[in-house]
């Protein structure tokens, strides 16, 4: 019983196929990682599944429903990007909230989901900093926080660690799989690191030349690479 399905979903940019054919389904709850070399088409396939690139043939399906025309703003997916992008001018609790604001949500509601959207990532001291005054990856904290407040339904995540050290990196890795396995959210995250792929994912997509090569485990993938 799949949460997120792609069916024979083909991605072009003009007369470049970028993803052809691909066939996926995402059980609900899954952390699943797209693994591939530069131009495979992984960023692409998230743009999809967000809403920010129209398919040229195929579908999408996610929690019984068909969306694959409908709009990236109701579609109840998040977004985190490598660059994070937090609005230099806002306070760390402006930042969390302001998706919830443009929902309409306010008082005493809008500060228990900011509260726990911050307090999940470890940030509650933090709220009333400005981004410039915390470090690399307490942003990249904000940036997961401010999407998770938004309760999607699949969280998309670009390259979330690339821009991080090394030792950054191996706490964001268990950050993540911690605020995902708490909050069970659905899930998938970009990578080129296979390292990564191996130590963070329930299940590993590995693309080449705009479709699917193998999926598996970590442990099947690490057996039969
Ligand atoms: P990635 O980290 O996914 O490899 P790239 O660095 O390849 O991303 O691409 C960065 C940006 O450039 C993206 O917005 C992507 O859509 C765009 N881009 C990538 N390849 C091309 C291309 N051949 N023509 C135009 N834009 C491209
Ligand atoms: P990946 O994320 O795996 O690095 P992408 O999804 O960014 O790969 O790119 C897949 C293919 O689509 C590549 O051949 C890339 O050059 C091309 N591409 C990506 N973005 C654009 C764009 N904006 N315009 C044209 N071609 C693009």
């Amino acid at each position: 019983d799949s949460y997120l399905q792609l069916d024979k979903l083909t991605l072009r940019y003009g007369d470049t196929v970028a993803v052809r054919d691909l066939d996926l389904a995402i059980a609900k709850g899954e952390l699943v990682a797209l693994l591939g070399p530069s131009g495979c088409g992984k960023t692409t396939t998230m743009r999809a599944i967000a809403g920010l690139l129209k398919p040229a043939s195929g579908r999408i399906g996610l929690d019984g429903a068909d969306i694959t025309r409908v709009s990236a703003n109701k579609r109840a997916v998040g977004l985190v990007f490598q660059s994070y992008a937090l609005f230099p001018h806002l306070t760390v609790y402006e930042n969390v909230a302001f998706g919830l604001r443009l929902k309409g949500i306010s008082g005493a509601d809008l500060d228990a989901r900011v509260g726990a959207g911050l307090k999940s990532v470890g940030l509650t001291s933090f709220a009333g900093r400005k981004p410039a005054e915390l470090s690399g990856g307490q942003q990249q904290r904000v940036a997961l926080a401010r999407s998770m407040v938004m309760e999607p339904k699949v969280l998309l995540l670009d390259e979330p660690l690339s821009n991080l050290d090394a030792r950054l990196r191996l706490e964001m890795r268990a950050e993540l799989q911690r605020v995902q396995k708490e909050t069970g959210v659905t899930m998938i995250f970009v990578t080129h690191d296979q390292v990564e792929a191996l130590a963070l994912a329930d299940r590993i997509v590995v693309m080449l030349n705009g479709g699917i090569e193998q999926i598996g485990t970590p442990e099947e993938i690490y057996n039969n690479p």
